[in-house]
């Protein structure tokens, strides 16, 4: 069975052409799937009977519901989809979640990519699990299609499970979706997407897209970030800026960089000159993050003052910089702490 969700119209046009239907029949399925967002072919009535009942033999819109709902007290919402998978025998790495974030002017969807990460960042509940596997385009997408709120959406993240440039083709697949006429239609000003510093991928998502890009940084002391994130080793954060001041930061695309706050880790101002230097001729902003402890990681959260001195610190010397509201902190939904982890059912 094909699945049609995540093909651009070209593709939908090979496979109509294959198939001996009419040619504008692939316009007609990216209408129905992306812009009217429906799930069967049943529902796609402008379409004949022998087209429908072709399509339900080949193929399948590649949507399905969430298994699980939770919502926070701050309205935000932790989703839970179950991903087809018949290699892994590890029931766990069956699951992914996405995190819808309502706020005053914007719905904010922040998506997973990959089962499980292998990038080990060592204060990440996900890095924790190991690799078990990448989502494919249709199962990034139905994260997006798929929530109740999918409508109201108004910007999309890829910053939850996973590392998205170590599943590069299904995350262009994705932005192409998103983003192109045939699709969504969306400006890619409404996307970002985060990375730890994959250098080649990084460099093909500048090129290749105009989303926006946030770099995971957490520490701008090499030796240190590597303690942290051994992806350093492989990809020094170094490198990672000089690409990117070959971009132009200064128009609507943007850089920011990530910084989780660790107590005693990275949280003094030693650290936070650092990251004025190493920054330094860089158009971009630094988001400080609050940490959420879990017992699986051996870190703590900065105290509040030493955030703020931190980020005043980076304002004072010409870094524009915001401490992250915290959301959905009650349901472990906070950056970090997604574990795609199927509550257990209530004994009967
Ligand atoms: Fe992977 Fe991101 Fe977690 Fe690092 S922080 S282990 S890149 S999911």
């Amino acid at each position: 069975m094909t699945t049609l969700l995540g093909l651009s119209l070209s593709q939908l046009q090979d496979l109509c052409l294959k198939e001996g239907f009419p040619k504008f029949t692939a316009k007609q399925l990216c209408d129905w799937m992306y812009n009217k967002r429906v799930d069967n072919f049943d529902s796609m009535t402008n379409l004949s009977l022998k087209i429908r009942a072709r399509l339900n033999e080949i193929a399948v819109v590649g949507r399905s519901a969430a298994v699980d709902c939770q919502q926070s007290v701050d309205g935000t919402k932790k989703y839970l989809f179950e991903i087809q998978d018949t290699d892994s025998q590890n029931h766990q790495s069956k699951y992914v979640e996405a995190v819808y974030i309502p706020a005053d002017d914007r719905a904010t969807l922040c998506v997973s990519c990959q089962r499980g990460c292998k990038m080990g960042c060592r204060f990440c509940v996900t890095g924790q699990q190991g690799f078990h596997g990448n989502l494919t385009a249709a199962d990034i997408l139905n994260q997006i299609f798929s929530i109740e709120e999918s409508s109201l959406l108004t910007n999309i993240v890829f910053m939850g499970m996973g590392e998205p440039l170590d599943n590069f083709d299904a995350i262009k697949q994705t932005l192409e979706a998103l983003t192109a006429d045939w699709g969504l239609g969306w400006s890619p000003h409404r996307l970002t997407v985060s990375t730890v510093g994959i250098t080649p991928m990084l460099k093909r998502l500048l090129d290749e897209t105009q989303c926006h890009v946030a770099v995971s940084l957490h520490n701008a002391f090499p030796n240190e970030r590597a303690e942290m994130m051994p992806m350093q080793k492989a990809y020094p954060i170094a490198g990672v800026i000089d690409l990117l001041k070959q971009y132009n930061w200064y128009g609507q695309r943007r850089i920011s960089f990530e910084y989780t706050m660790f107590k005693g880790v990275n949280d003094d101002l030693n650290h936070a000159a650092e990251l004025v230097k190493v920054t330094r001729g860089l158009h971009c902003r630094v988001n400080l993050i609050r940490f959420h402890a879990s017992p699986d990681v051996p870190y703590r959260c900065a105290d509040e003052h030493a955030m703020t001195t931190f980020r005043d610190y980076l304002e004072n010397h010409g870094v524009t910089c915001t401490i992250r509201t915290s959301r959905g902190e009650d349901i472990m939904a906070a950056c970090g702490l997604l574990a795609g982890q199927k509550r257990e059912e209530p004994q009967q």
